[in-house]
């Protein structure tokens, strides 16, 4: 029995104290639960950089999360967060705005919540974006007194955003406006315009010959001379003025408060910054643009108005290089021509428009007419005989160039095989050669032309710009093989490119066409004479023979002779004439000397 009551009791005890001990256990548990959810909703916050904060709104007391501290960069010991601290650590800019914002909160208690971004500064002076949020906490009926929250660093998110927004408006080459930019910009501008009538203009400026540029200096010069164009445009017009590049070579300013007489003032201005000098590692480069001027009108959209200074622009190309002109409505005309060109080109080679003229080049030491140089005319039935400067761009726009470059070299070997014939004499022809042909089979298609008409290969003579020589590799290859079958290959235009006079050596060169400008101002001074006699020197010294171009008078005939040019072609000599008028020519004057 006694045994049994002992035996009862250590029961009784080991009840009582797995009683205790379970209690235990389950505060434990407890503890740690809710210790572990702590622990876990202080890691959240910092991960996602939230702070949270709970305000008495009434006693302004707040209680502040430790992440709102990190965040904020304030220290729990020194800062007492309070609805006026707070608003102090926001920037000055945005200050007025959260207090209205919460003032406006505070005023309709239960009703309106928070939700909003601004600027905070932290004590080092960096700035760090908010998003806050806030609700009203609700006790039972009665109006709520206390609002609870959270604040998170959005600062990346935010930078990034920007960096984005700013991507898709700006230009990354030049950091100037895009297009979508500046039609936005025009938009406002000329809703301005249409309340106040403040006068506002619009230049369109394209770089002249700058695909010459970049395909002689590489891509890599041609980036750095757009930037360079961007820098010196922003230079010469006010910051409240926009400019955007609107791709390629193509800038635009909006010009705001400037009526045309000043706009065309500001367009000298530009003008003379893009033509100064620029230095790219050991090139002087100059630039020239082309702009069009067009001014608003009440009653045009801002493509409009970019439209029509784009068409002033291509005006002032037509003119020459360098120039403005300012918009009139006779010019839109002029581009509805020019795109009806476009569309009758097409048909031009199916419908045998097309007509080769052969200037002569002769012979400077001796007066004999040594070859013909083919040229392209298009007889247009109505606007009569087109010049290759209106229609060869459109063509190598088109792609059309290299069927008609095929025409070309085709009719040339048979005309001048014919000539050859007919007058009895040795007799070469050169055609020129776009750099669009180059990219295409011109092997093949010299072959054929040479195997149709029978002309010795050592009678054609290829003339290729200096930059296509430059840049096409697949064209140099092209070109040392018909030169091993006899082929001869000229330097057209020389010294208007950008290559240097050693890199000739290196190319597949026989011929060296010196360029008009040179011919043009020889008898200008000493020094325009000397650099042709350069010329022909190196030209000589690399066993190439010279041709000098655009000869128009005797005096540029004479000095040329004297300073050693092989052979020369001009108007003086003859101008370019149909294969049959110049049969009659030859047959009459077999020499043309001076
Ligand atoms: P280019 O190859 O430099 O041809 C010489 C141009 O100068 C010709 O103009 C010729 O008529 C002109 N010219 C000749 N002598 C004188 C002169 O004393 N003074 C002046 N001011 N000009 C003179 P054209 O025939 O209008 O040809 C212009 C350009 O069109 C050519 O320049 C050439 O680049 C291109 N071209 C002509 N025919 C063809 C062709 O069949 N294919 C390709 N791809 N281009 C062509
Ligand atoms: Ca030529
Ligand atoms: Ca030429």
């Amino acid at each position: 029995m006694h045994a049994f009551f002992i035996a009862c009791e250590s029961v009784a005890c080991l009840v009582s104290w797995r009683a205790n001990e379970d209690a235990l256990n389950r505060e434990r548990a407890t503890q740690t639960a809710s210790q572990r959810v702590n622990r876990d909703l202080n890691e959240a916050q910092t991960l996602a950089k939230v702070g949270s904060w709970d305000w008495e709104v009434g006693s302004d007391i707040i209680w502040w999360s430790p992440q709102l501290y990190t965040l904020t960069g304030r220290d729990p010991e020194r800062f007492t967060p309070g609805a006026e601290s707070f608003l102090q650590l926001v920037h000055d800019d945005d200050r007025p705005r959260v207090r209205a914002l919460l003032e406006a909160a505070v005023a309709k208690p239960g009703e309106t919540g928070l939700a909003y971004e601004c600027r905070l500064v932290r004590p080092d002076g960096a700035v760090v974006v908010v998003h806050c949020l806030g609700r009203w906490v609700r006790v039972g009926e009665k109006a709520p007194t206390s609002m609870v929250g959270t604040c998170q660093d959005i600062t990346e998110r935010h930078a990034l955003q920007r960096a984005m927004e700013h991507q898709a408006l700006h230009d990354s080459l030049t950091g100037l406006g895009n297009r979508a930019l500046f039609l936005d910009r025009l938009d406002h501008a000329l809703t301005l315009h249409k309340r106040s009538g403040a006068a506002l203009s619009v230049l369109f400026i394209d770089l002249d010959d700058f695909k010459t540029v970049n395909d002689g200096l590489g891509h890599g010069k041609g980036d750095e001379i757009l930037a360079e164009v961007g820098h010196r445009l922003q230079a010469e017009v006010r910051a409240s003025d926009t400019v955007a590049r609107l791709g390629g070579d193509e800038f635009a300013v909006l010009l705001e408060d400037t009526d045309v007489e000043r706009a065309v003032e500001v367009a000298e201005r530009i003008r003379d910054a893009v033509h100064a000098p620029m230095s790219l590692g050991d090139h002087l480069v100059s630039i020239q643009a082309s702009m069009g001027i067009a001014p608003a009108v009440s009653s045009t959209t801002s493509p409009e108005v970019l439209r029509d200074a784009d068409i002033a622009m291509y005006a002032a190309k037509e003119a020459g290089q360098g120039g403005c002109e300012v918009f009139t409505t006779a010019m839109r005309a002029s581009v509805i021509n020019r795109t009806q060109l476009r569309e009758e080109l097409n048909n031009a080679l199916k419908l045998d428009q097309f007509v080769l003229h052969f200037q002569p080049v002769v012979n400077q030491q001796t007066g004999v007419v040594e070859a013909v140089e083919a040229l392209v005319r298009w007889e247009h039935p109505e606007r009569g005989l087109v010049p290759p400067a209106d229609f060869i761009p459109l063509a190598e726009d088109t792609g059309l160039i290299v069927a008609l470059g095929q025409w070309v070299t085709e009719q040339a070997a048979r005309q001048t095989k014919a000539l050859q014939r007919q007058l009895g004499v040795p007799l070469w022809v050169s055609v020129n050669l776009s750099p669009q042909q180059l990219c295409s089979d011109v092997v093949g298609m010299v072959r054929r032309a040479l195997d149709a008409s029978g002309l010795d290969a050592r009678d054609l003579v290829l003339e290729i710009t200096e930059s296509t020589l430059l840049n096409h590799e697949g064209a140099i290859q092209q070109l040392e093989t018909l030169r091993a079958e006899g082929v001869r290959v000229a330097v057209d235009d020389f010294g208007t490119g950008y290559s240097s006079l050693s890199y000739l050596r290196k190319l597949p060169v026989d011929v060296l066409k010196i360029d008009r400008s040179f011919v043009d101002c020889i008898n200008d001074g000493p020094d325009e004479a000397a650099m042709v006699e350069a010329i022909i020197k190196l030209a000589h010294t690399l066993g190439l023979r010279t041709i000098a171009e655009g000869i128009e008078t005797d005096e540029q005939d004479v000095t040329l002779r004297r300073l050693g040019s092989d052979a020369g072609q001009g108007y003086h000599l003859c101008r370019p004439l149909p294969a049959e008028a110049l049969l009659d020519r030859l047959r009459e004057r077999p020499r043309i000397s001076a």
